[in-house]
């Protein structure tokens, strides 16, 4: 499945005005995985980049421009992630609540690419992480009103989001026929000890273009679709949570990870695989499956160690009155228990405090003061994330 990057990519390395050295090569490769070599990083000599008038990035010197990331739109309980990158674009998710929120998040978009026209509308990748509606429901409009030139799913035929997933399908066979669709089962994802990941020129089409190779980011999938037990029993196996697709995105020094809606048998599954290695140690954790209960361990933390949480999660009322099933108020999101990990595992303080709505069981909301940089779209609205390849990151909060 590899399109033949190599693991070991070697670094090109040259003298910096101050003795130290810039790797300028594509070093993600190689330290993806070696925490020394993650840590130690490049060290640069300023960023220059200027935008000529259609909005596209300029490179005059030795740095890349900012990456945002998007981890949160604000489709209520949902999720969709747009990672916006100097040279392309690329949505992890197309998920929604409701009607409401797919309009929400279509003028997002349409806003998005009226602000980068040398995107010329195109998403170079949509990733799902798996066939729920909460994931899928805007999938369809976004198939319509842009170019998706490349569709990555778990390839399950079934789930809520399964309808939408197969109208795309259909669509991109017949009206679409360029658009390359690639489904992710688990055992195409390499051992850990031969890659970091599953990666190709699909699952990471986008490139540094004219600037410098490290402004280069990196697209990998750490987990697919679970076809065989594995010690899971056949709840665990029929739970479409549990097939999410797992991503890692590293651009330079700053890295985010995105488990969808993975429980613990899966995320259990995932330590595992990972043991011994910093795959999945990253920067930014997206918070798996809403911030319930059951899709964020201490064990997980631990191996990510991140520095800022951000929770995809609909408003504390969503479906209260009348009362609704499948909506934040009946699942009870985020979990105390979850912001309390998160919050022990946290070191770093939002500028300041913010009191958010924190479910201590399903329907039941508490006031609670979150000090710690730990981001939701229910109290925050949009988050970005601005990050850059020195490992810059700047958390924004739109309403
Ligand atoms: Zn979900």
């Amino acid at each position: 499945m590899r399109d033949g990057r190599s693991v070991r990519r070697p670094v090109s390395a040259r003298r910096a005005p101050d003795g130290a050295t810039i790797a300028c090569a594509d070093r993600r490769r190689q330290d993806h995985g070696n925490t020394s070599a993650l840590r130690s990083g490049i060290v640069g000599s300023g960023c220059m980049v200027s935008a000529d008038r259609a909005g596209r990035a300029r490179y005059r010197g030795q740095g890349c421009a900012s990456a945002d990331v998007r981890p949160l739109l604000n489709v209520g309980q949902g999720a969709a992630t747009l990672l916006e990158f100097p040279t392309g674009a690329v949505l992890i998710d197309t998920g929604a609540q409701d009607d409401a929120a797919v309009r929400k998040l279509m003028d997002y978009l349409h806003e998005f690419f009226n602000g980068r026209t040398d995107l010329d509308r195109t998403l170079q990748q949509v990733i799902l992480t798996h066939p729920h509606s909460d994931h899928t429901k805007g999938l369809r409009e976004i198939a319509e009103a842009f170019e998706v030139k490349r569709l990555t799913h778990n390839g399950q035929r079934t789930g809520s989001g399964w309808p939408d997933v197969k109208w795309v399908l259909e669509h991109a066979g017949m009206s679409r026929p360029d658009m390359k669709i690639l489904a992710v089962p688990d055992s195409a994802i390499p051992p850990a000890a031969v890659a970091p990941g599953l990666t190709s020129t699909h699952i990471d089409p986008i490139g540094a273009g004219t600037n410098p190779p490290a402004c280069d980011p990196a697209i990998w999938i750490l987990a697919g679709r679970v076809d065989a037990a594995h010690g899971w029993n056949a709840e665990d196996l029929k739970n479409v949570n549990n097939q999410s697709l797992v991503v890692r995105v590293d651009y330079g020094k700053s890295s985010f990870l995105l488990t969808g809606d993975a429980e613990a048998p899966a995320l259990a599954r995932l330590c595992d695989r990972y043991s011994n290695t910093s795959v999945l140690d990253t920067d930014v954790l997206q918070v798996g499956h809403h911030g319930s209960h059951n899709a964020t361990t201490d064990r997980l933390l631990r191996a990510v160690t991140p520095k800022i949480a951000v929770i995809p999660v609909g408003r504390w009322d969503y479906g209260k009155e009348p009362p609704r099933e499948f909506t934040t108020n009946a699942y009870g999101h985020p979990r105390k228990v979850t912001v309390d990990l998160l919050t022990r595992r946290i070191r770093g303080r939002r500028d300041a405090p913010i009191t958010a709505m924190v479910a201590t069981k399903a329907r039941m909301f508490l006031r609670t003061t979150v000090a710690k940089r730990i981001y939701a779209t229910a109290w925050d609205g949009n988050v970005v994330i601005r990050a850059t390849t020195r490992g810059n990151l700047t958390p924004e909060t739109r309403q």
